[in-house]
């Protein structure tokens, strides 16, 4: 597949230098079948070094990448040129996450959420080291969860500014609920709090956006079925398969 010019405009910003936030334009090469990434690491080659942003595996298994693609939650090294509209590819960090510099924010909210809940869920007592090395369950806590951070950039309940859980923490509660039946009890409460499932309008977006079919917000959907269930203090594990967004 042959090359063709692109626009990359992305957000600029260096705390100090470039501050305000200011959009640049740069002209990239790329095949249909090239990604964002792609037309990242060809900018910062040979156009600015000074460009920020993440990136790692290049299979979207790290997570590293996500930004905002044209107004939407995504990763850089799965989306295709081919299928972004238009010859201008507009780019901005994650919304609802601090930004660090161009296109890197500070995912340590993100990390602190998780961490808090799963220390006293998830004893050490608890690995199975005759089928996992010790502590590896613990990192298996989010299943196919790569802590990309694009679910809570799109949701509007975090938008509005309210302290909400999020749909990564949630849908990792009502993994473990579903994994870990000696846990539920703990999970349930944690679910329960006044920032948890409660505040989840649906609008399922997490789900929309979501590169590692999670889907969040049947997650959620889960837990709050789950909670209005008469026997709260051992609510049923989650059952729900269905394919759709929710
Ligand atoms: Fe990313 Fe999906 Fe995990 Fe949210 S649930 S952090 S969108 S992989």
């Amino acid at each position: 597949m042959s090359a063709h010019q692109i626009t990359f405009r992305i957000l600029r910003f260096k705390p100090g230098r470039i501050d305000p936030p200011r959009y640049q334009d740069f002209a990239v090469s790329l095949a249909p079948d090239m990604t964002v990434l792609d037309g990242l690491e060809q900018i910062r080659l040979d156009q600015d070094s000074s460009l920020m942003y993440r990136r790692c595996c290049h299979h979207a298994s790290c997570g590293t990448c996500a930004c905002t693609v044209n107004g939407t939650a995504a990763l850089a090294c799965t989306t295709r040129i081919a299928d972004l509209e238009g010859e201008v590819v507009t780019l901005e960090p994650l919304d609802n996450h601090a930004c660090i510099g161009d296109l890197v924010v500070d995912m340590r909210s993100f990390f602190r959420e998780m961490d808090a809940r799963w220390s006293n869920v998830l004893p050490c007592k608890d690995a199975t080291p005759d089928r996992t090395p010790q502590g590896v369950d613990q990192l298996m806590r989010l299943e196919n969860c790569i802590e990309c951070g694009c679910c809570v950039a799109v949701c509007p309940v975090t938008s509005s500014g309210v302290a909400f859980m999020g749909p990564a923490v949630l849908a990792a509660v009502s993994n473990e609920m579903r994994n870990r039946p000696a846990h539920r009890k703990i999970l349930a409460q944690i679910a329960a709090q006044p920032n948890g499932v409660a505040m989840c309008r649906r609008h399922l977006a997490c789900s929309r956006v979501c590169p590692s079919k999670v889907y969040p917000a049947r997650h959620i959907a889960d837990l709050q079925r789950a909670g209005r269930l008469p026997n709260q203090s051992g609510m049923a594990p989650p059952t729900s398969k269905k394919k759709s967004l929710d």
